[in-house]
């Protein structure tokens, strides 16, 4: 068997969208269950579409996710320049070589006698006239002109493009590995643009020849890609590559939330959630909202990402990267579209902040917090863990329930104020802030016989004491554990918020 090696190659031509990130999880994953090599290709050769930052985006966001190449631009490799935009010269030589070959030919057309030959040609049978096998004939290219005319026309430099021969009346056939057999009439097809005017690949030809010199022996894309196909195995075959072609996997869209069509950039500020792995900010300024700025873990991104399209063949949902590791399978890739679920990219995350081990989640709401200019101790951070841990569904939810730390809240909720609060309970409250002084250590060791005592010597229950003691701490009386809160607080900011509290909630 060939040596597995399969590569990612985004256009840098803005964010990743997730449905790119899906594919670059695959295509990991494939490579690393069958020892394989997972490679990282820019294909960075339409110039008009290049969008700066967008390179450093894309591998910031695989970097992010733990989708560490094993050859690509930054690491580099046996098979570079991983970037298309370095190896121009290479292209050329074989789109020669194909020129030579009768495959393919130079159109010296312009923009105005391309446009006037979809008119002449339009008709109700063809409404889309295509430069192809029926009109070549009729334009300004090498099959038509002498050689003379072409060398003088070279010579001088008139912008051209080079175009592939496609041949009349066949069948090209794929055996896609999730779509099965797949079969193109060349009837469908156009001479697609090899080499651009401005000497650079188009991406059909570029795919195509780096493929084949990265030695890639499986193509795991997106759907969007299925039809180009036909025109690259017609490259393989010209190029006399054919033995060598990778086998092919076309990945089923990402649908919108009720399914009706691909999800788009445009969807996360229509829907309120995120559709790209990391903030983009637009060269205009527009910005597009990250699942990792809002608040997503990367084992629940990849989690939710990897069953978009894929399924174990029985009903387990969990999967670490590991586990997906040994999991996953191109077989059970479905060629239906994957409606794109943003409840269930919650569910995951919610799971896999329960999960999350202390030290790290100490470090992640030491820096959530930082965000908002808070510095939290360790210890703060490991209790604001432990109180929202079963509650938190995004890693910003840390944030939101655990600030009543650094902010003291500015009212008190006015239900709990006008229903639950008994006007006699203010002096209780304010002695026992005291005794709260007197304690050596704030913990719940010495905060729980003195909540106790306090309870029976005022005759308050349970119910009644933790969400008063809530609401002066926080705002408002539903919470997490009690204790935990008045010792994340510390022992002089409970006092002064039980004091204030009392003041507050005062009518
Ligand atoms: N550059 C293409 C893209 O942006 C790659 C398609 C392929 O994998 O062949 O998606």
């Amino acid at each position: 068997m060939r040596p597995i090696r399969v590569r990612f190659a985004p256009s840098p031509t803005g964010a990743l969208h997730i449905g790119g990130i899906r594919t670059a999880l695959y295509n990991y994953l494939f490579a690393k269950q069958k020892g394989g090599t997972f490679i990282i290709r820019i294909e960075d050769t339409d110039q008009s579409r290049y969008v700066p930052g967008a390179e450093e985006y894309i591998l910031k966001s695989l970097e992010w996710l733990g989708l560490q190449a094993d050859e690509g631009p930054t690491q580099g490799g046996a098979f570079g320049p991983y970037r298309q935009s370095e190896r121009k010269s290479t292209y050329h030589e074989y789109a020669l070589k194909l020129v030579d070959q009768g495959h393919a030919y130079y159109a010296f057309d312009s923009a105005e006698e391309l446009e006037a030959m979809r008119q002449r040609l339009m008709s109700p049978e063809n409404p889309m006239p295509k430069y192809d096998f029926d009109s070549r004939d009729q334009m300004k290219n090498s099959l038509n002109l002498s050689l003379d005319e072409v060398q003088n026309l070279l010579q001088k430099n008139t912008a051209h493009v080079i175009r592939l021969k496609v041949p009349k009346g066949e069948t090209v056939k794929i055996t896609d590995q999730v779509r099965g057999e797949v079969s193109f009439s060349t009837q469908e097809l156009d001479d697609k643009i090899l080499i651009k005017s401005d000497g650079m690949p188009t991406y059909h030809m570029a795919n195509v020849i780096d493929d084949r010199l990265m030695q890639i022996s499986h193509v795991i894309r997106g759907e969007e890609w299925l039809s180009s196909t036909a025109h690259h195995v017609l490259l393989y075959r010209y190029f006399g590559w054919e033995a060598e072609m990778p086998e092919f996997a076309h990945l089923p869209l990402i649908l919108k939330p009720e399914g009706n069509g691909k999800l788009s950039k445009r969807d996360g500020a229509k829907f309120g959630f995120p559709v790209f792995p990391m903030d983009w900010k637009t060269e205009e300024g527009e910005v597009f909202l990250g699942f990792k700025e809002a608040g997503f873990l990367q084992e629940g991104l990849i989690n939710f990402l990897v069953l978009l399209g894929w399924n174990p063949g029985d009903d387990r949902e969990l999967f670490t990267l590991e586990e997906l590791v040994d999991s996953f399978s191109l077989e059970k890739i479905v060629k239906s579209g994957a409606r794109f679920d943003f409840a269930k990219a919650k569910w995951f995350n919610a799971h896999y902040i329960q999960q999350l081990e202390e030290s790290r989640a100490v470090e992640i709401i030491h820096s959530i917090f930082e965000k908002h200019g808070v510095i939290l101790t360790p210890h703060q951070a490991m209790l604001t863990f432990k109180m929202y841990r079963e509650r938190a569904v995004v890693l910003t939810d840390f944030y939101h329930s655990g600030k009543f730390i650094v902010l003291k809240p500015d009212k008190a909720d006015e239900e709990f104020k006008t229903k639950k609060w008994k006007p006699e309970w203010s002096d209780p409250f304010l002695k026992l802030s005291e005794q709260m002084n007197q304690l050596d250590n704030f913990e719940k060791t010495s905060l729980e016989p003195l909540l106790k005592e306090f309870m029976q010597t005022h005759g308050l229950k349970m119910g009644e004491l933790l969400p008063s003691l809530r609401v002066m701490i926080s705002g408002i009386p539903m919470g997490p554990d009690v204790y935990m809160m008045l010792e994340s607080l510390g022992k002089q900011e409970t006092i002064e918020r039980i004091k204030e509290g009392v003041v507050k909630l005062k009518h």
